[in-house]
C-alpha cells in the first residue's frame, strides 16, 4: 500500500552551490533529509542545457566541462539583483556561461538550448533547482508536494527575498515562508527551545563555510524570537577556493614531473578538479588521500598524493581568514541592529574587516552555542581553530553541515502546515544523566536540555589498590547525591589491570537521534568492554514528572550543597589516609623515618580512618575539613622527609 503524505510541507535548503530537502516525518517524529536520484543527499544547483534536454543536479554538474557556455550555476548569486550591481559584474567576469542586461536591468543569462538561443533571468533557473528538489521529495513521499519552507542568506535584501518566493512559485510551489539560513541551523539544533539556567536570551554563533560563501552569523533567542546581532563574511571564499588551491599544487607538480603546463587545458583542468575535490573531502576522515587520472594530459597519466598536513598548509591563511571573520563578527555584536526588510533585523556588512564596528562588542565567552553548517564546515582544521576560538567550546555538529539548514527548513514547514497534529518534539535530555562516583555523588556526564543525539566520553579512576572491576551506575536527575536519583541501569566492567588506585577507564554515555541511550565503560589497555543500552528513557516520564522533579532538585538545592561538600570532605580525608599508608608501605620512604615518627603516621591514620568508618554520618564536612587541615600541617615536616 502506497504511504500517504497529503498537504505534507518541505524544507528546502537552495544553495549557492548545493541543494537539500528534507521532511519531518511524523509517524517516526523526526526530520528526513531524502536523497536524489543518484542516492546523494544534496544535489547541485546546476541547470544545463543541450541540443536534447535539459539537466538538473548531478547530471548538469557531470558534463559541465563539455558544455560550460550552457552549465549554469550561482544563480543564487544573481538573484533579485540588477545587471549593473558592481557585485554582478564582478562575478560575471568569473562565469563561462553569458549574462546580459534585459528590461529594467535584470540579468539575463543566455544559453543555448536544442539549437535556439534562450534567455532565462535567474528566478527561473532557480525555479528549475527547486523543482527539481521537489520531485525528490516527490519521488520519496510518492505524494504530491505543495508547501515549502525555503532558506535564503541573511544579508539577502526584500528583493532578493521576493526573488526566491517567485522562483518557489514558478516551480508550483505554495512558499510558506523564507527563513534565514542560520536561523534554520539553530532551530535543527533545538536551540529555540533550550532555556539558559541564568539568563532567558540565548547567544548563538552560525559558522557557514559552503562552496563559495562564507558567512557568520551571531544571533539571540528570546521567546522565541531570533534576532541577528551582527553578521560577516566573504561572498567569495569556500569549499572551491580550497579545490583550486589543491589544483594549482598539482599543477606545479606536473610541470616539474613533465616538463608540461595543462593550465591552459580546461578538460584536464576540470578533470583534476573533480578528483582534487574529492580528496579534500577525503581528507577528513583520511591522512593522505591519493588523485589518479588517466590520460590527463598529452596521454600521460597521472598518480598523486596529498595529505592532510600539506592541505592545511597550503589553505592556512584562508582558514585565518575566516576566523579574523568570527573574530570581527562578536566585535560587531554590540552595535544597534538595522531594520532592512520585513523578516529580518540585521546589520549588513561585506568583507567585514573594515566593516565591523568596535564600539561594542560581544565577548565570545557570551557566545552559548556555535553552530557548524556548510559542507566546508567539515574541515578538521577548521573545527580545531574554531573551538580554540571558543576557548574549547563544544561545536554543535551532530547534524551533517550541509544538512542543518534544511533540517530546520522542515521543522518550520512541519510547524508552519495546518496537516501536521503534532508539533515537532524537543529532542533534548530532559533531565541530567550521569553515574554515581565515591562517596555517592552524582558525576553528570550529559547535562539537562542537552541537544540529542550526543555522544561524550570521561576519564574514571579506580578507588583502590588492585581493584579487577568497576561498578557503572547509571542514574537520571538533578540531585547532588546519586541515590536521589532515578537509577536506570548499571553493569561492571570487569578486567582491569592490577594496579594502584587511580588507574584510569573510559566511560561513554552515547544517546541516538532515537533517544536509545548507551553507556559503555572500556578498559584502555586490555580493551576490555562493556555496556548497557537503555532504550524508552525518554518516554518514561511525562512533562509534570519532569517538571516536579527539576522543582524537587531545586529545594533541596542547600541541603545537596551541604551534601556534596562532605562528600568531598571524605574523599579529601580517604586521599590523605591512602597517601600516608602508602609512605609506611615503600620501604625507601620508610627507611627515612624514625620510628616515632613512624608511630606519629600510624596513629595518625587510625584516627583519621575511625573518624570516617564510625563516626563518618554525624560528623559535620567543616570537622573533616579541620582534622584534614591539622593532619597535613602534622604530618608535613614527615612526610617531606619521604619525598
Ligand atoms: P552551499 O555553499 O551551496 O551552501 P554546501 O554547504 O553544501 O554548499 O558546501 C559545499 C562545499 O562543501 C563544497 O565545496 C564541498 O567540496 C565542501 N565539502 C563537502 N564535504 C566536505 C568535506 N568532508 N571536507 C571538506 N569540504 C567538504
Ligand atoms: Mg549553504
Amino acid at each position: 500500500m502506497k504511504r500517504k503524505h497529503e498537504g505534507l510541507a518541505v524544507g528546502i535548503d537552495l544553495g549557492i552551490t548545493y541543494s537539500c530537502v528534507a521532511v519531518w516525518q511524523e509517524q517516526y517524529s523526526r526530520v528526513e533529509i531524502i536523497h536524489n536520484d543518484q542516492g546523494n543527499k544534496i544535489t547541485p544547483s546546476c541547470v544545463a542545457f543541450t541540443k536534447e534536454q535539459r539537466l538538473i543536479g548531478d547530471a548538469a554538474k557531470n558534463q559541465a566541462a563539455v558544455n560550460p557556455q550552457n552549465t549554469v550555476f550561482d544563480a543564487k548569486r544573481l538573484i533579485g539583483r540588477k545587471f549593473s550591481d558592481q557585485v554582478v559584474q564582478d562575478d560575471i567576469m568569473l562565469w563561462p556561461f553569458k549574462v546580459t542586461a534585459g528590461v529594467n536591468d535584470k540579468p539575463m543569462i543566455t544559453v543555448e538550448y536544442k539549437d535556439q538561443e534562450k534567455h532565462l533571468c535567474a528566478e527561473e533557473v532557480s525555479s528549475m533547482i527547486l523543482t527539481k528538489m521537489r520531485e525528490i521529495a516527490e519521488a520519496y513521499l510518492e505524494s504530491s508536494v505543495k508547501n515549502a519552507v525555503i532558506t535564503v542568506p541573511v544579508y539577502f535584501s526584500d528583493s532578493q527575498r521576493k526573488a526566491t518566493i517567485d522562483a518557489g512559485v514558478i516551480a508550483g510551489l505554495n512558499v510558506m515562508r523564507v527563513m534565514n539560513e542560520p536561523t534554520a541551523a539553530a532551530v535543527a539544533y533545538g536551540l529555540d527551545k533550550r532555556k539558559n539556567d541564568c539568563v532567558d536570551e540565548r547567544n548563538i554563533f552560525v559558522f557557514d563555510l559552503g562552496g563559495g560563501t562564507f558567512y557568520v552569523s551571531l544571533l539571540t533567542i528570546k521567546d522565541n524570537i531570533f534576532q541577528v546581532k551582527a553578521t560577516a563574511g566573504n561572498t567569495h571564499l569556500g569549499g572551491e577556493d580550497f579545490d583550486n588551491r589543491m589544483v594549482n599544487y598539482f599543477v606545479q607538480e606536473f610541470k616539474r614531473k613533465n616538463k608540461l603546463d595543462i593550465s591552459g587545458n580546461a578538460k584536464a583542468l576540470r578533470r583534476l578538479r573533480i578528483a582534487c575535490e574529492r580528496a579534500k573531502r577525503s581528507l577528513r576522515f583520511l591522512v593522505v588521500s591519493t588523485i589518479e587520472l588517466d590520460t590527463l594530459f598529452e596521454g600521460i597519466d597521472f598518480c598523486s598524493s596529498i595529505n592532510r598536513a600539506k592541505f592545511e598548509e597550503m589553505n592556512m591563511d584562508l582558514f585565518n581568514e575566516c576566523m579574523n571573520t568570527v573574530e570581527n563578527c562578536c566585535l560587531g555584536a554590540g552595535t544597534v541592529p538595522v531594520p532592512d526588510t520585513g523578516y529580518v533585523i540585521f546589520r549588513k556588512t561585506n568583507a567585514c574587516v573594515e566593516n565591523c564596528l568596535t564600539d561594542a562588542y560581544m565577548d565570545k565567552s557570551n557566545v552559548d552555542d556555535v553552530v557548524l553548517v556548510g559542507g566546508s564546515s567539515r574541515i578538521p582544521k577548521v573545527q580545531q581553530l574554531l573551538q580554540e576560538f571558543f576557548k574549547g567550546k563544544e561545536l554543535c555538529k551532530s547534524i551533517n553541515p550541509d544538512e542543518a539548514v534544511a533540517y530546520g527548513a522542515a521543522f518550520q514547514a512541519a510547524l508552519l502546515s495546518e496537516d501536521v497534529k503534532n508539533v515537532p518534539k524537543l529532542d533534548v535530555t530532559p533531565l541530567s544523566l550521569g553515574r554515581s562516583v565515591l562517596g555517592d555523588i552524582m558525576h553528570v556526564v550529559i547535562p539537562r536540555n542537552t541537544c540529542i543525539p550526543v555522544k561524550k566520553t570521561n576519564g574514571y579512576a579506580t578507588v583502590a589498590d588492585n581493584q579487577s572491576c568497576s561498578l557503572i551506575e547509571v542514574y537520571e536527575g538533578e540531585r547532588t547525591r546519586a541515590s536521589d536519583n532515578h537509577l536506570l541501569g548499571s553493569f561492571y566492567l570487569s578486567g582491569h589491570t592490577p594496579a594502584p588506585r587511580g588507574h584510569l577507564y573510559d566511560v561513554c554515555f552515547s544517546i541516538d537521534e532515537n533517544g536509545i541511550l548507551t553507556v559503555s565503560a572500556t578498559e584502555k589497555s586490555t580493551g576490555k568492554m562493556n555496556e548497557i543500552t537503555i532504550t524508552n528513557y525518554k518516554e518514561r516520564m511525562s512533562a509534570e514528572e519532569i517538571k516536579k522533579l527539576i522543582k524537587e532538585a531545586e529545594n533541596y538545592h542547600i541541603e545537596d550543597k551541604k551534601f556534596q561538600r562532605k562528600a568531598e570532605a571524605v574523599n579529601a580525608l580517604d586521599d590523605y589516609i591512602y597517601k600516608m599508608k602508602n609512605a609506611l608501605k615503600n620501604e625507601d620512604v620508610n627507611i627515612k623515618l624514625s620510628s616515632e615518627e613512624i608511630e606519629k603516621i600510624e596513629s595518625a591514620i587510625a584516627v583519621a580512618t575511625n573518624l570516617l568508618s564510625d563516626n563518618y554520618k554525624q560528623v559535620e564536612a567543616d570537622v573533616l575539613e579541620d582534622h584534614l587541615k591539622g593532619l597535613e600541617s602534622r604530618m608535613k615536616p614527615i612526610i617531606a622527609k619521604t619525598i
